[in-house]
């Protein structure tokens, strides 16, 4: 009797201890790493002026006849990088529709495995939706920032009030500014499509590693030639499969904090309204600048500066 007590213990010290592991954050890292535990989810948001065949603003906007056939371009560019993604593993996609009214993608033309954000305003704007459950960001048709050149479409966020914007010095392009976005989160950009001069910014930003898709090869700001659309929809869909596969190697992009924003505007009264809201200094006649702790904070009162440029 007295051999099986202590027997009895150890059993019961064991199924303790096994009770215990099962429940703890390293058994369940365990578990997630088998297959068919693993979520790969992948956020995609897609501008316009950087999708194949466009080269003008006139196929960007609704109201324009060039318009329909562009907004079917663009989504055959994203369903080429969704495409990829699935058969490289991933589980989750979603679509964030970035540009103007951001109700350009033929909903019903989107690959059906695919999740769409769609329409305006959204907080976040071109990365509303973005959260700590995605592992991967890609940005498909991008352009370069304003000044860019040879570059179709470059602009920053609106090509009528800004000349520039800049972090913490660093003069930023939307793709830039929205990695950073992602980066609050510590979701990596892994990918980029766009023209070549965009792709070769994105690198020159986001890291060498940076798997990019140049759709076309500006002339400049309104010609570009398109590269063949059939090794372009294979380029996209390949280029999506690589960036999954080399997932492990990409960084967030972050800026350090505090984070001054400096915003250049065309000409000074676009940059009036904005010395109304506190904290808001003018150090030009047309320059903006602000400093917070809070890059989230920062990106929305940027883009408030700019909404008031926009209708003085
Ligand atoms: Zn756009």
């Amino acid at each position: 009797m007295m051999r099986k007590k202590p027997l009895n213990i150890w059993l019961l010290i064991m199924v303790a201890v096994s009770i215990i592991w099962l429940n703890s954050p390293l058994a369940a890292g365990a578990k997630n790493s088998t297959p068919e535990r693993n979520q790969l989810k992948i956020y995609i948001s897609v501008d316009m002026e950087g999708i194949w065949g466009v080269v003008h603003t006139n196929q960007c906007l609704p109201d324009s006849p060039e318009y329909q056939v562009a907004r079917k371009w663009m989504t055959e560019d994203v369903n080429a990088v969704v495409q990829g993604l699935f058969e490289a593993g991933a589980t989750e996609v979603v679509v964030n529709d970035s540009h103007g009214s951001m109700r350009n993608i033929i909903a019903s033309d989107l690959d059906p495995r695919a999740e769409l954000l769609s329409g305006s305003p959204k907080p976040l704007s071109m990365m509303e939706g973005i959260d700590s459950t995605f592992q991967g960001c890609i940005f498909v048709g991008y352009h370069s920032r304003a000044g860019s050149a040879p570059a179709i479409l470059d602009h920053t966020i609106s090509g009528a009030a800004i000349y520039s914007i800049k972090v913490n010095g660093l003069e930023m392009p939307e793709l830039g500014l929205n990695a950073a976005i992602a980066g609050c989160y510590g979701v990596p950009v892994i990918m980029l499509t766009g023209d070549t001069t965009t792709c070769w910014q994105a690198k020159e930003i986001l890291g060498q590693n940076l798997v990019v898709v140049p759709v076309k090869e500006a002339v400049n700001r309104f010609a570009a030639l398109n590269f063949a659309r059939n090794k372009v929809l294979i380029d996209l869909k390949e280029g999506a499969k690589k960036a999954l596969n080399l997932l492990p190697s990409f960084k967030p992009f972050v800026f350090q904090p505090p984070f001054t924003f400096e915003l250049d505007f065309h000409n000074s009264n676009q940059a009036e309204a904005g010395t109304l809201i506190p904290g808001v200094k003018r150090i030009s006649p047309r320059t903006l600048t602000f400093t917070t702790g809070d890059y989230l904070e920062g990106f929305k009162l940027a883009r408030a500066l700019i909404a008031l440029a926009s209708i003085s």
